[in-house]
């Protein structure tokens, strides 16, 4: 496969080719032009306490605004970064980027940023939060990482070194999507994971499957059992997120109270109750 060798390079395509990998050697093109380009930017969605309904903080989402194809969503663009190496630029961005928002909120409130399995190839990702951090004046405490299982199951040593020196810091670790990977229940004791997102694939409908409901207690218990706190994501009605806080659940988020929403909006959804934000489009 043809492979991008540096800016202005010129690519030859066989006539033969597929649309389909033509269309994503557009893509990466257009990718590798992006950052410098400004088309990137991070929404916030509120991530809310279920006890007292009152925002703890917010998720930093990336979004992609391409001048012709307009926004893309990050699924369509992540895994490509990840196969070109763009995450290490892209992800420095948003960390950055989401620092130096944070440190502008009440300085209770948290902010989550997400990371690639990609990103822990390499040991640049622990220089690059120190940098975020410092840059930002952001205190450590005051930012959450999520990682997915997928990088659990590399098994790899670097990953959890990282892992470890990041949680030294002083900042959290989020497993994200958690239920949807292939990890052993086991990682949750070798990786020093703060917190636990219940996939929002358990969270939908959860009022009306008895599955899901299992599955969510156990997960709540789990949590409260090795000291981990535990949230919800996917919180889309009011029957699904009265159940999520009779069983204990810490904290949720979803488009119950609000969808990810930009920094524009941010001053609105600092000061609304997030019971009372109505979902946007
Ligand atoms: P995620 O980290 O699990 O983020 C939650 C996703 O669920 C977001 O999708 C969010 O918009 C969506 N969501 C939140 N509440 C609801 C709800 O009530 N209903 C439904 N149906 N969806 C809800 P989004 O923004 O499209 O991001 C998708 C994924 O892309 C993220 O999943 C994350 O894995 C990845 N991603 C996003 N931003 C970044 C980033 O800066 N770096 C990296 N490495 N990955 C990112
Ligand atoms: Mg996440
Ligand atoms: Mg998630
Ligand atoms: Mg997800």
């Amino acid at each position: 496969k043809a492979k991008a060798d540096g800016r202005g390079s010129f690519r030859h395509f066989e006539p033969g080719m597929d649309a389909q990998m033509l269309e994503r050697q557009r893509l990466e093109l257009d990718l590798r032009m992006a950052v410098e380009k400004g088309e990137f930017s991070v929404h916030y969605q509120p991530l809310v306490n279920l006890e007292d309904q009152k925002v703890s903080g917010f998720e930093a989402l990336l979004r992609w605004s391409h001048p012709v194809r307009g926004n893309i969503p990050p699924a369509d663009f992540i895994p490509l970064a990840e196969e070109t190496g763009l995450i290490d630029a892209i992800g420095r961005f948003v960390l950055e980027q989401a620092c130096r928002d944070a440190v502008t909120w009440p300085d209770h409130m948290k902010v989550a940023v997400n990371l690639s399995p990609a990103q822990f190839r390499t040991t640049e990702v622990l220089a690059t939060v120190v940098r975020a951090l410092d840059l930002s004046g952001l205190r450590p405490a005051r930012l959450d990482l999520e990682i997915t299982e997928s990088l659990l199951m590399d098994r790899s040593d670097g990953a959890l070194q990282t892992l470890k020196a990041l949680r030294e810091l002083g900042v959290g670790i989020s497993m994200d999507d958690f239920g949807t990977g292939y990890s052993s229940l086991s990682y949750l004791r070798s990786f020093p994971f703060t917190k636990i997102k219940i996939d929002k694939s358990f969270v939908k409908d959860l009022h009306a499957s008895a599955d899901s409901q299992a599955i969510v207690r156990a997960i709540v218990g789990l949590g409260r059992s090795m000291g981990m706190k535990v949230i919800a994501e996917g919180i889309e009605n009011a029957d699904d997120l009265d159940f999520l806080m009779q069983e204990g659940c810490a904290e949720g988020q979803g488009y119950l109270f609000s969808k990810p929403r930009p920094v524009s909006e941010m001053a609105e959804l600092l000061e609304s109750s997030p019971a009372q934000t109505s979902v946007q489009s």
